[in-house]
């Protein structure tokens, strides 16, 4: 068994921080979660042995990261030199793309998902569209750089949901994959499952779930093989949509509907689905997610980084849409920043204050997220879940005199200090425990941008 002693911990429910939490665990699950009454004292019938290890600081769950493309890590810094938006910043991407295979792709995303750990974040969701070889040429094993992301993931520590993506055209017209997307490419929905199936991670640090690129990617008349095959399996589908105003002009040009419409209309939406943006959804798109109890994962640091805009969260949160969080395009690796531009964007949307409390966007970042990859029994530090713990310093230049309860307001992914997934701790005293994460980073980076 192992104990651990939080100076503060975030407990399911509740508003606020609660002070002196033991919490212990064992076989990676939580078996006991302590207040200690009035400061130290423990109740009748708990001893804190001497071997609990101490959590000066803030302990919250683990931290869900519900959409990432690990390979985007490497375009960090490189996109800013000129004008553009979000379609000439994709050119950029694709030149990256083109340059991976399984070796280098394991390489960057080891890396990039130790960055996450240090992060806090346990538990990331991979957008994983990146299939083939050159030309679309399939690898021998067809899911190589599948397994190179699971593996990836198992060195840095944290668990993974492989969110195995379809994508099929180039545009909601039809119009068929060129360059770089033909590494993307399965020819068809049945193929793409053909191949999802044939996928099985080994390690319980892993598991499948679905994507739908977008309604660009998928012909409509393919979308219900997709989530159909999620529904089967019983896995997350995930899907981006309306990140672009262009996306429901096209959608609108040739299906004459929104696509939020066009994804309920083919089956898509639902419980087990989490939208990605949803940025510019209308009204009636927001009653389809919402009454349907589709997710929306936010990520607010790529939307202002990509020139997205500001997506309605405090509607679609209203409407019924549980909301987590993601870094997606990883120009910011941090769950905090995320999480309060859920509120600070609002405000700037609206010029109000207070849309979300505290204790929601705690919810948004750590068991909403977990749940939106298929991790039921993650996210909160109750009994029987996953013993997931992050601490966040309290005595920082940034994080010095502000309440727990203000921690997502002031801490940033710097002031993470430990970090234990599955009951192992992965982060200690602000280092991760296996991989030299700067040193990493760099070399994987420059084989792919040099
Ligand atoms: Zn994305």
């Amino acid at each position: 068994m192992t104990r651990w002693l939080a100076e503060y911990a975030w407990l399911p429910d509740h508003a606020e921080p609660t002070p002196d939490v033991l919490i212990e665990a064992e076989a990676g699950r939580i078996t006991a979660v302590t207040p200690l009454v009035g400061g130290g004292a423990a109740p009748a019938g708990v001893e804190v042995l001497g071997d609990a290890v101490r959590l000066p600081g803030l302990t919250l769950p683990g931290l869900a990261n519900a959409h990432s493309h690990a390979f985007h890590r490497a375009l960090r810094g490189r996109t800013h030199g000129g004008r553009g938006d979000f379609w000439s910043w994709r050119d950029v991407m694709y030149d990256v793309a083109a340059r991976l295979d399984p070796d280098s792709y394991l390489a960057l995303a080891r890396a990039a998902y130790a960055e996450m750990a240090l992060a806090g974040i346990t538990c990331v969701g991979e957008f994983h569209y990146l299939h083939h070889g050159p030309e679309g040429r399939p690898y021998a094993d067809p899911n190589a750089m599948s397994a190179a992301l699971v593996e990836a993931a198992a060195h840095a520590g944290i668990r993974l949901t492989l969110l195995d993506t379809a994508y099929l055209t180039a545009g909601v017209d039809g119009a068929e994959l060129v360059g770089t997307q033909r590494r993307f490419g399965d020819g068809d929905a049945l193929r793409w499952a053909e191949r999802v199936d044939a996928f099985r991670p080994e390690n319980d640090h892993a598991r499948r779930g679905a994507a739908i690129h977008s309604v660009r990617a998928v012909p409509a008349e393919q979308l219900a093989t997709v989530a159909g095959w999620a529904d089967r399996n019983g896995m997350p589908l995930h899907v981006h949509l309306s990140e672009q105003p262009a996306e429901n002009d096209a959608c609108r040009a040739v299906h004459g509907c929104t696509p939020t419409r066009l994804l309920a209309d083919h089956g898509v939406l639902g419980p087990h689905t989490t939208a990605v943006h949803a940025t510019h959804p209308t009204s009636g798109d927001v009653a389809l997610l919402g009454e349907s109890r589709t997710g929306v994962c936010l990520c607010p640091t790529t939307e202002r980084d990509l020139a997205d805009g500001i997506g309605p969260a405090r509607r679609m949160a209203e409407a019924g849409s549980p909301l987590s969080v993601g870094s997606d395009s990883h120009a910011v690796v941090d769950l905090f920043e995320e999480a309060r531009a859920v509120e600070l964007d609002e405000r700037l949307r609206t010029r109000r204050r207070g849309h979300f409390s505290p204790a929601e966007l705690v919810t948004a970042a750590t068991v909403a997220g977990h749940a939106a990859l298929g991790w039921g029994d993650a996210g909160r530090l109750s009994v029987g879940d996953r013993a997931d713990l992050v601490t966040v310093r309290l005595d920082s230049a940034r994080t010095a005199g502000v309440p727990p309860v203000g921690a997502f307001f002031a801490a940033t992914a710097a002031d993470v200090t430990h970090v234990v997934v599955d009951g192992r701790t992965v982060v200690a005293d602000g280092r991760h425990q296996t991989v030299d994460v700067p040193t990493e980073l760099r070399h994987a980076i420059g084989e792919v941008t040099s």
